[in-house]
């Protein structure tokens, strides 16, 4: 088969949260953007369906946030968990200076194919599914382009600035040769489904007990369910059978008893590998990585997905003039990376302490938990609520859309 060959302003590898939303602000202001996208549509389960108030902001500030809450989804204004036999009332998002003042519980391939929707109304936005990158074309020590596989053949994309949104397994970090800090994270995550009743609870759930943890996430007719287990601890919670797994999900959810039957086998449960790292640079000559390709994120607290989102809103504010104008440098990739170290470091610091000293010591137990002291807190005082409210629903150092719309004939 030939080689195809295109020519563009920007090529976005990884059609994920941070991809689809550079690509469509990029293509909002008139930057031809080609984004890549390895499978045929995006339903990646695994990702979590959490769309925070500062993303809700961001859907407004491009005028889309009313078609966008059209979209079906549950909303979450408080966040609580229980620890043992305790119920901590954990964030109280009702406060924070937005104007939707919840987390958008969505099937995050409904956010997606909703950018992408929006995106291709802009003449500049190319989107190919199914086209995965495979390694990045380089000529005098400076990246000039992409090389993909699609069902129809290979595709060289040549583009001013190549932008890694593929993830935390990402190739393009791989092919220029980053440097990647392994943080660790000790936990990995059992991913499965069970159907959701009318009258079940509508909220989010998350259930500590001694050796084990499990979240629940709404999804409207199921519950999508993550099982937290010590990292590299399948084979353990193998060898103590399938019928007592399924004991320790009713012992955490009683109301799930009814419906334990749904998952047969160890077939119905995903094994998740969890990752925690980041690189020391995220740029390179014609080359930037952003989102998890650039510091892979923990499950913990839900905000990944945020830290993606953010940094493609702070990389579309820095870029898209000099792109438009194919004065793209260095220094300006390096402006992105010293706009997003700070707030990547402070959530990841803050993911790394919970894992470490709330979920390592209740994994590692045989005693029912005791919710810490700090968390007691949370409960006594409601006041308190709205700091892990700021936290998970904004973030550090929120980003606003500063890229203006350009003109379509
Ligand atoms: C088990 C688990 C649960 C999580 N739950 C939540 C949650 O509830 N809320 C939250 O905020 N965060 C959650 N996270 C973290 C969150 O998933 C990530 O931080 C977030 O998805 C990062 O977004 P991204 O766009 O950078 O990368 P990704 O979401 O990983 O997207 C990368 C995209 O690139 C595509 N891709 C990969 N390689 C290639 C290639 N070579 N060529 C073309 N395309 C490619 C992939 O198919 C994918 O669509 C969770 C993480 C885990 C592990």
């Amino acid at each position: 088969m030939t080689t195809k060959s295109i020519t563009t302003t920007c090529c976005v590898a990884g059609g994920g949260p941070a991809g689809m939303m550079l690509g469509f602000l990029l293509a909002r202001a008139g930057v031809e953007v080609v984004v890549l996208e390895k499978h045929a549509d995006f339903l990646r389960d695994f990702r979590g369906d959490t769309i925070h108030p500062s993303t809700l902001e961001l859907m407004r500030e491009v005028g889309l946030l009313d078609e966008f809450l059209k979209l079906p989804h549950s909303q979450v204004a408080q966040l609580s968990g229980q620890v043992g036999d305790t119920t901590i009332h954990l964030a109280d998002f009702s406060h924070l200076p937005t104007h939707c003042k919840f987390i958008a519980l969505m099937p995050q391939w409904d956010f997606l194919d909703f950018l992408a929707l929006h995106g291709r109304k802009y003449p500049a936005f190319d989107l190919h599914m199914r086209t995965e990158a495979t390694d990045l074309i380089e000529e005098g020590g400076c990246v000039v382009g992409v090389k993909a596989k699609s069902p129809d053949g290979d595709i060289e994309i040549r583009a001013d600035l190549v932008v890694g949104c593929d993830g935390r397994h990402s190739t393009v970090r791989d092919r220029a040769g980053f440097a990647v800090e392994d943080i660790g994270a000790p936990i990995d995550v059992l991913w499965f489904r069970i159907s959701r009743h009318e009258d079940d609870t509508a909220e989010t759930f998350g259930h500590m007990e001694a050796g084990m943890m499990l979240v629940m996430l709404n999804r409207n007719d199921y519950w999508q369910c993550a099982y937290v287990i010590p990292k590299g601890g399948i084979d353990r919670v193998k060898a103590k059978g399938f019928p007592a797994f399924l004991d320790s999900i009713a012992f955490m959810s009683p109301f799930l008893r009814d419906r334990l039957g749904e998952i047969k086998g160890w077939d119905d449960v995903k094994l998740l590998t969890v990752a925690v790292d980041r690189l020391a640079r995220w740029h390179r000559p014609g080359l930037l990585c952003i989102g998890d390709a650039a510091h892979a994120m923990s499950p913990i607290g839900g905000v990944g997905i945020n830290l993606a989102i953010q940094d493609a809103v702070a990389a579309a504010n820095i870029l898209a003039a000099p792109l438009k104008e194919r004065r793209v440098t260095e220094a300006l990739l390096e402006a992105v990376q010293q706009r997003r170290t700070m707030p990547m470091r402070v959530i990841q610091w803050l993911q790394i302490q919970i894992q470490n000293r709330v979920l390592s010591p209740v994994l590692g137990t045989a005693t029912r938990p005791k919710p810490p002291f700090a968390a007691k807190l949370f409960n006594w005082f409601p006041v308190l609520r709205r700091i892990p409210a700021r936290l998970i629903g904004l973030g550090v150092r929120a980003e606003h859309v500063h890229t203006p719309e350009a003109k379509t004939s």
